[in-house]
Formats: structure tokens, sequence, C-alpha cells
């Protein structure tokens, strides 16, 4: 009865009305677009602190509707992920990245990294999508890593057991699983217990904003210590300076991802990447 009063006042609210039929004019679009071809995946390197040869790229979407400017993931994916319209989105965007990323692997062993939405990996076919992505790409399993959040088992609907077997078999098959965005969550610590992962990506918000900063520097070797007791692969995310990648490298961190290193840009723009680090 509660929940219900509550309701009825999130319908009459004329701010919430206004944001529901914005979020729905939103999905209108969203679906269109789909259907016109106007999303793009660009690729970020991310690359060995050991050294600093490229080992692969993470595909992040981007939507561009007619005469206007691309617009962030940030910006449509939650939307995207609301309406059930982040199924067909990301599996075509985990077709595109295997179909770019098999010359990088085949050329170069470089990986390549996709994002999965909870909604994603609480489909039935899940694990046959990805082979079929695989296969029509000539990749195998261990040139594929999909990036998952903390949410991925609350946010399921339901479905964690499905979430869990999907990533089981997946990884039966030699595919790896990162948890994205790590240390922003709630339990953490209990994601990790939890989830069949290899790679733990340390959210960005750990980068510190002042190198000398010895509490924000503390944050991060507990990460990595973690994560390496763990047997956890570790890869920073938002290493923008040089400071940065050194504190990475004093503490044993394996890979880095950031302004620093390369910022997101269009396929070509990686086969470059890789092309000229080749002819060095
Ligand atoms: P994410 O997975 O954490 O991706 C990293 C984001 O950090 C990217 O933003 C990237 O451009 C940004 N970034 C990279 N280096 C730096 C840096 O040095 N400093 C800072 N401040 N930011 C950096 P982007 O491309 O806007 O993507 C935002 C989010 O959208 C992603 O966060 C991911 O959660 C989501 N996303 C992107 N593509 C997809 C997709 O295909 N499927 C799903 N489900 N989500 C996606
Ligand atoms: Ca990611
Ligand atoms: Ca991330
Ligand atoms: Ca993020």
């Amino acid at each position: 009865a509660k929940a219900d009063g509550k309701d009825r006042c999130r319908e009459f609210d004329p701010r919430l009305r206004h944001e529901q039929a914005e979020r729905f004019r939103t999905v209108e679009r969203l679906r269109a677009g789909l259907a016109a071809e106007e999303f793009t995946v660009h690729y970020q390197p991310i690359v060995r602190m050991r050294g600093d040869a490229t080992a692969g790229f993470e595909a992040l979407v981007r939507w561009t509707p007619p005469g206007q400017d691309p617009i962030g993931p940030d910006r449509f994916i939650p939307a995207a992920e609301n309406s059930g319209l982040i199924v067909g989105l990301g599996e075509w965007v985990l077709r595109r990245a295997c179909l770019d990323a098999a010359p990088w692997w085949h050329t170069y062993g470089a990986n390549i990294s996709v994002n999965v939405s909870p909604r994603q990996l609480a489909e039935h076919d899940f694990t046959d999508v990805v082979r079929g992505a695989l296969n029509a790409a000539g990749l195998p399993a261990a040139a594929l890593v999909l990036e998952i959040t903390e949410g991925v088992l609350v946010r399921s609907g339901g479905h964690a057991e499905l979430t869990l077997a999907h990533l089981a078999a997946l990884r039966a098959e030699g595919v790896r699983v990162a948890i994205d965005d790590f240390g922003t969550g709630y339990s953490s610590l209990a994601y990790l217990r939890d989830l069949p992962i290899d790679i733990l990506k340390i959210d960005k918000s750990f980068m510190p904003d002042d190198a000398t900063d010895a509490q924000q520097a503390a944050m991060v070797r507990a990460v990595v210590d973690l994560a390496r007791s763990l047997r956890l692969v570790t890869v920073a995310e938002g290493v923008e300076t040089a400071q940065h990648a050194e504190l990475l490298r004093t503490l044993g961190c394996d890979k880095g991802q950031g302004w620093l290193f390369g910022r997101p840009g269009p396929a070509a723009a990686a086969s470059d990447r890789l092309a000229s680090e080749a002819a060095v």
C-alpha cells in the first residue's frame, strides 16, 4: 500500500512526467538510430605498464544522429538499458568490435574488450550471441574480454543464475571477464567473491589528483595488492598523467588505460597505432 501511494505521487509530479516523456523520446530516437546505422564504435588503447606496448583496446560506442555532434554513451546507455534496447545495441557493438579487432589479434596479438550490460547477460541466448560474434569474425575466445559491472547480479532482473551460467560457460571456452569500475559500488568485496572474473579494472576515481598525496596512493596500492592476491590482472582506468603511470608502475599494476596513452578513436586509428608500434 505504501508503494502504491509513492507511485501515485510520481505519476502526478509534473517534473517526473516530463522526465518520463523525455526518456520515451530518447528511446524512440535510439530505436530509429539503430535501424539507420547511426552508431559507431571507437577504440581506446589498453597498454602494458611494463614497457608501454598496446595490449588491446576497449570498444566504446558512439551515437551520431544526422546533423548532430556525436553523443557519448553516458547520455544514452541508461535509456537503452531501461528500455531493453541495450540488448540489440550491445549485440551490434559486440559484432562490430569483433570484426574490427580480428586483424589486430591475428597480426599483433591485441585483444578486444567489450562492455556488457546486465540486461544482455540475463538473456537466454547470450552465450550463443558471443560465440556467433567470434565465429563471424574468425576470432578465438582468447581474444575477447567482456567487461561487466558490479551490478550484474543485482540488476539481472532475477536472472542471477543465468548470468553466472553464461559467464562460466564463456570462461570455460577462454573468454576472459573483467570487472569494470571496481571500487565504485557498495559492496565491491562481496562481488569479487561471487563473480567469476579474471581482470579487475580499477575505477578512474582512484587516480590521485595530487601525486604527492600518500593516502590516495595507499588506496591504489590496496586495490592492486588485493587483486594480486586473488590472481587477477589489474587494469587502471583514467591514467591521465605521467605521475599516475609512475605510481602504477611502482605498485606493479599490469595495464593502464587513459588519455596519457590515447583517447578513444575510430578503428583506423587503432590499426595505425599497432602498425607504427610494430614498425619501431
Ligand atoms: P567505461 O567502461 O568506464 O569506459 C571508460 C570511459 O572513460 C570512456 O568514456 C572513456 O572515454 C573514458 N576515459 C578514458 N580515458 C580517460 C581518462 O584518462 N580520463 C577520463 N576522465 N576519462 C577517460 P565513454 O566512452 O564516454 O563511455 C562511458 C561509459 O559508457 C563506459 O564507461 C561504459 O560504462 C559505457 N559504455 C560505452 N560503450 C558501451 C557499450 O557498448 N555497451 C555498454 N553496455 N556500455 C557502454
Ligand atoms: Ca568498460
Ligand atoms: Ca570503467
Ligand atoms: Ca564507467
